[in-house]
């Protein structure tokens, strides 16, 4: 995605991921992790929605397949693009550790998918990274920043 992209997220949603994430912490750093939906506009994407899929775990586990995880992942996004007509579809997890970089294991699984996007929600912020490595020798990670919006 181009550098003058925007990414633009309702205040509402923005305070119900934070919660996720402080509710985390409260419970012993645990991880909450799902799927963030966006609209696609011209230079600007914006938040509509997200669907927790992984209830509270000690998390930054290991994949025990890392094919299936791959596989999975397409699957599921493809479908949610598809069947319920989203333009975009990020993978989220929380960070209730307040961390905003990735994990190491966020990385192994970034390298291991070539190219995405990876949602981090610590109790504070909302935050992505664009990882790319299909074209250059050393990936590109770009962090992506979200404007907070009140409709
Ligand atoms: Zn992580």
């Amino acid at each position: 995605m181009s550098i003058d992209f925007r990414y633009l997220i309702p205040e509402p949603i923005f305070n119900e991921l934070i919660e996720l994430s402080k509710q985390g912490h409260a419970d012993d750093d645990k991880i909450v992790a799902g799927w963030i939906y966006a609209d696609r506009k011209e230079n600007f994407g914006i938040v509509k929605g997200y669907e927790v899929t992984k209830d509270p775990a000690k998390s930054h586990e290991k994949p025990k397949s890392w094919m299936r995880m791959k596989k999975r992942k397409l699957y599921q996004m493809r479908k949610l693009k598809d069947e319920d007509n989203i333009d975009i579809v990020w993978q989220f997890h929380t960070h209730p550790d307040s961390k905003e970089e990735l994990h190491d294991m966020d990385l192994q699984i970034l390298n291991y998918l070539s190219t995405g996007v990876m949602i981090v929600i610590t109790p504070d912020n909302v935050l992505g990274w664009y990882f790319d490595k299909r074209e250059t020798k050393k990936p590109i990670i770009d962090k992506m920043v979200f404007e907070i919006i009140n409709e």
